[in-house]
C-alpha cells in the first residue's frame, strides 16, 4: 500500500511543531511497511491535489493567514474544496482550520475570505478578549486527546459542522461553549498544536487508516504498533493537568 501525502504550505503554516504531524504520519506508516510520500505543495507549486490521499496544513500568524486566504482565491481553494467534498481525509492546525471556514476576523484589518469548507467563523476580539493559551485535554470519542493551543481567534461552529470533541482542560474553540475543533466528511480541524499527532497515536492511525479505506476500500486493517513512547507522553500531560 502507498499513502501520499499533500504537505500544504508547509514553508508559511508551521508554527509550534507543526511539522512534526508530517513526521509522525511518515514513521507510522514506514513502521509497517507502508510506502508514504510527502508532496510539499507551496504556494507556487504547480502539483494536482487528486494525487494525495491526506492533506494537511498547520498553523500560522495572522500575517501568513492574510498570504495564504490571498492565494486560495487563485484556485487552489477551489481544489482543496472538491477534495474535502469527494470525502479526502485532511487535517488542519489553528490558522489552518481558521481558514477552512467562511471567514477569519483578525482584531485589526479586513476579514479573511477561507473556503467555507467548515461551517465555522472565527473572531480575533483583540484587547477585549484574551489569546488563547496553555495545554489543553479533549474528549474525542470517549479517549483523550492532548495538545498545545494559541490563537487569539475563537471560533463558533454553525449548524453543519459536528465539533472534533468537548473540552477538558483548555480553551478549545472558543473558551465559551466547551467545543473543541471541528469535522466535515474526512475533514478534521483542531487548534492542538504540540505537535497533536505524535502524543496521539490512536488520532494518526485514525487518519492514516481513514485515507487508506479511501484509496483501497473498507478492508484496510493496521498492524498495532508499540506505542509505549507516545502513551508515556500523553500520560505525562494528563499527570501534570491533575487528570491522571
Ligand atoms: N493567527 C491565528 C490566531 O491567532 C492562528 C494562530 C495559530 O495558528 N496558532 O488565532
Amino acid at each position: 500500500m502507498k499513502l501520499t501525502i499533500g504537505h500544504l504550505c508547509p514553508d508559511l503554516m508551521n508554527l509550534y511543531g507543526d511539522r512534526g504531524n508530517i513526521i509522525c504520519l511518515v514513521r507510522r506508516c514506514q513502521w509497517r511497511g507502508i510506502d508514504v510520500d510527502v508532496q510539499e505543495v507551496s504556494l507556487s507549486s504547480n502539483l494536482e491535489l487528486r494525487t494525495s490521499n491526506l492533506l494537511f496544513m498547520g498553523g500560522g500568524q495572522d500575517r501568513q493567514q492574510k498570504i495564504v486566504a490571498e492565494d486560495f482565491k487563485k484556485g487552489r481553494g477551489e481544489e482543496i474544496r472538491e477534495f474535502i467534498e469527494k470525502g479526502g481525509v485532511g487535517l488542519f492546525i489553528c490558522g489552518a482550520y481558521q481558514l477552512m471556514g467562511k471567514f477569519y476576523r483578525p482584531a485589526e484589518g479586513p476579514d479573511l475570505e477561507g473556503l467555507g469548507v467548515f461551517d465555522i467563523e472565527t473572531y480575533h476580539f483583540g484587547k477585549e478578549k484574551p489569546r488563547c493559551i496553555g495545554n489543553v485535554v479533549v474528549d474525542w470519542q470517549g479517549k483523550t486527546l492532548v495538545g498545545f493551543e494559541n490563537h487569539g481567534g475563537r471560533t463558533y461552529l454553525g449548524e453543519r459542522v459536528k465539533p472534533l470533541g468537548t473540552v477538558v482542560r483548555g480553551h478549545g474553540n472558543n473558551s465559551e461553549d466547551g467545543t473543541e475543533g471541528a469535522v466535515y466528511k474526512n475533514a478534521f480541524g483542531t487548534y492542538l498544536h504540540g505537535a497533536l499527532l505524535p502524543k496521539n497515536p490512536h488520532f494518526a492511525d485514525y487518519l492514516i487508516e481513514l485515507a487508506l479505506k479511501n484509496k483501497y476500500g473498507p478492508g484496510v486493517k493496521l498492524d498495532t504498533l508499540d506505542d509505549t513512547l507516545e502513551w508515556q507522553a500523553h500520560n505525562a500531560v494528563l499527570r501534570k493537568l491533575g487528570l491522571k
